[in-house]
């Protein structure tokens, strides 16, 4: 749509605009502390590598309470489940990284498709302004332009924003991002060569080959899901978690009802499908009943089984932070290399 410059000086008053009216969130603290928080406009960083905890938990939080009842029977509906009602807030995020934008469009379509919409992440959604950060240096655990993202993506965004000489550039998006902008005292300018340079710079920067993990898409699907590998890429793997809680478009979770003498609460919780009790059916039996069923789904749902449903679109983004996360050293690019190989040749 349009490109605007802020100068340097004016950034404070530029975020004190964009925030007018609403919850700003941005990246704060440093290193394994550097999360998206609510914070002020004269608080807001520009040079942090990633947030450490994907953004997905301001709109899919960790735990969240759905519903409540109480047990008190001199009052009415009494022992009846209640909604809490629509605690969403408007808000604006500035900070995401394109790959944490691109992986909340992911989740989006998960959580509001032609078949259900999920009211808890629709509010909290639809509210949020975004604006993106893009990626000048890409972190040495980056692979967005392997699965089609770029380090200036634009997907899921109101807004994209660079760091340029003397302040902060910024295109907008959608009309919302036009008419936040619009809203402040950015001035007109044209950064489109710009943009370009820079974004083909940071591509060089990265290791991974652009599209390179296409080939997955193409391949048939029972011969990627009965490849040898399996047993192999899942040896060491603990199944403890961790790299589906830190990734941006993992969304499995699990509702349990809590109650005490004076009523109850309707909790989500976030879950994880390397766990074996995530697909333990109340018969005893378990589809997915060793870690070389539980590791195969995760990697087969994230480039495999996403894409078949999101018209191409990987259900990674290359964030690279399950890489960097996982305890035992299971690289998701090593993996990824394995399902683009034609199995008549697949060496574990
Ligand atoms: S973080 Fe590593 S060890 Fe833990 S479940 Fe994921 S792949 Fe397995
Ligand atoms: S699978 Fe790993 S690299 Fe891909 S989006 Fe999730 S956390 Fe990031």
């Amino acid at each position: 749509m349009t490109e605007y410059i802020v100068k340097e000086s004016n950034l404070t008053e530029f975020f004190q605009a964009v925030s007018q009216n609403r919850t700003l969130l941005s990246p704060v603290g440093q290193g394994e502390k550097c999360r998206l928080e609510p914070t002020t406009p004269d608080k807001i960083k520009l040079d942090f590598a990633n947030t450490h905890l994907s953004p997905k938990a301001s709109f899919f939080p960790q735990t969240e309470r759905l519903l409540a009842f109480h047990k008190d029977k001199s009052l009415p509906n009494s022992n009846v489940y209640q909604d809490l009602g629509d605690k969403a807030q408007d808000c604006v995020l500035f900070g995401l990284r394109p790959c944490d934008a691109k992986g909340l469009t992911v989740a989006n379509k998960v959580f509001q498709n032609d078949r259900f919409v999920d009211p808890y992440w629709k509010g909290k959604y639809e509210k949020a302004l975004k604006i993106g950060l893009a990626c000048l240096k890409p972190s040495p655990q980056c692979f967005c332009a392997a699965v089609g993202g770029s380090p200036f993506g634009e997907q899921g965004l109101d807004v994209l924003a660079y760091v340029k000489e003397g302040g902060l550039g910024l295109k907008t998006l959608t009309e919302a991002g036009e008419a936040l902008i619009k809203s402040t005292k950015a001035e007109s300018a044209s950064l489109s060569n710009e943009i370009q340079k820079l974004e083909q710079e940071a591509y060089g920067l990265q290791k991974a080959e652009k599209d390179s993990y296409k080939v997955i898409t193409e391949r048939d699907l029972m011969e990627v899901y009965n490849d040898p590998h399996w047993p192999f890429t899942a040896e060491n793997c603990l199944n403890c978690g961790v790299c589906t809680f830190f990734c941006p478009t993992c969304h499995c979770f699990d509702i349990q009802d809590e109650q005490s003498e004076k009523g109850g609460v309707r909790m989500r919780n976030w879950d994880t499908c390397m766990s074996s009790l995530f697909t333990l059916h109340a018969s005893g039996h378990n589809p997915r009943p060793t870690k070389v069923e539980r590791v195969r789904q995760r990697f087969m749902h994230k480039l495999k089984y996403i894409p078949i449903k999101q018209d191409g679109v990987f259900g990674c983004t290359g964030c690279g932070r399950c890489v960097v996360m996982c305890p035992v050293n299971i690289d998701i690019r090593d993996v990824a290399a394995k399902m683009c190989r034609p199995t008549q040749t697949a060496k574990v």
